[in-house]
């Protein structure tokens, strides 16, 4: 049988999911375990470079792996587990931080946005953040990495990090991986102008009820020329029309986008489609979710299940790592 290729992601324990993190990247989890052996994470160990009040650490964890498990993440199939689990991730971590110039930490664009952002809380994990990433993703002799075009930079770092340690020991243990672009564009928050995101708090939650969706949907920012109901529209502009793109039929898409350059629909009947269109789409997710939510047992036994694979897997390229170095 073909080896398949291997996939890694990691992604921060952010508690539950909205339709930014389900379009732009578990969506693509979910299709990459047709033809990839795919390695999925939830990087709490990262999420503590910024997080105020750890104690959320371990609810976030349950409710990110309930909305990965809902969206379709099959566990017998790929290994989904927690990076604390795993201690090889801590350990080549700090193994390849002698690999690593101080300089080149510091100067990065990531760790300079960190520093503005949180000047009271300027940790060592920020600065070897990247460091951390790259023994993420080279424990597990990564292929690919599915990466939007903001993370590049960060891929791009971990292969010189390989390449340095590889010619260093002079044994080319650890595996350059390579980048595999997502193509779906980013999702714009219910205000129609940032990016979908907790810290925005703009997000469309997967595991709303039918009626919270109508809810925010409506709250939604439209087209901001559109201010009577009998002015036309411009669907270009207007983030409700971009999320019919996703929800609804190219039927009912052609005839919004048409609805609203003659205005011959308002934004409330417009939106209100939308989230019908939205709950059909996710209503088989968000049975999965409950019927998760209902065995919270199951979910950690799962997430330990994966952790063990993850270890065997680690230990392996650990022993590889150790033997390079020439560590006794
Ligand atoms: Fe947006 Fe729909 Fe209103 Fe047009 S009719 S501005 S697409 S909400």
């Amino acid at each position: 049988m073909t080896k398949r290729p291997r996939v890694f992601s990691g992604a921060r324990p952010t508690g539950r999911q909205h339709l930014g993190n389900y379009l732009g990247a578990i969506k693509n989890y979910v299709a990459l375990q047709a033809d990839h052996d795919c390695v999925y994470c939830i990087v709490d160990l990262h999420a503590m470079t910024t997080l105020e009040d750890l104690h959320l650490l371990r609810a976030h964890t349950a409710e990110m792996a309930l909305d990965w498990l809902a969206a379709g993440i099959r566990p017998a199939d790929s290994i989904m587990f927690v990076q604390s689990h795993v201690p090889q991730h801590a350990e080549l971590h700090t193994i390849l931080s002698m690999f690593t110039p101080l300089g080149k930490l510091t100067d990065l664009p990531h760790f300079k946005d960190k520093v503005r952002l949180q000047p009271h809380n300027v940790n060592y994990g920020l600065v070897g953040y990247p460091v951390l990433m790259t023994a993420d993703i080279v424990l597990y002799k990564t292929n690919l990495v599915p990466v939007g075009i903001d993370q590049e930079s960060h891929i791009e770092f971990c292969r010189e990090v390989v390449r340095t340690f590889n010619h260093r020991t002079g044994a080319s243990v650890l595996v350059e991986p390579q980048m595999k672009n997502t193509e779906y564009p980013k999702v714009l928050g219910t205000d129609g102008q940032r990016k979908m995101s907790k810290s925005e708090n703009n997000q469309i939650e997967l595991a709303l009820t039918a009626a919270e969706t109508v809810n925010v949907v409506r709250s939604m920012v439209t087209d901001p020329a559109r201010v009577r109901r009998t002015d036309p529209g411009n669907p270009d502009v207007c983030n409700v029309f971009a999320l019919h793109k996703t929800f609804s039929t190219p039927a009912a898409v052609q005839e919004v986008g048409t609805g609203c350059r003659s205005a011959a629909i308002g934004c409330v009947e417009c939106k209100l489609k939308l989230a019908e269109n939205m709950n059909s789409g996710l209503a088989e997710l968000r049975e999965r979710r409950a019927a998760f939510a209902a065995r919270p047992d199951d979910v950690w036994d799962i997430l330990r299940d994966g952790a063990q694979r993850a270890r065997a897997l680690a230990a392996k390229t650990m022993d590889e790592v150790r033997a390079a170095i020439g560590l006794p």
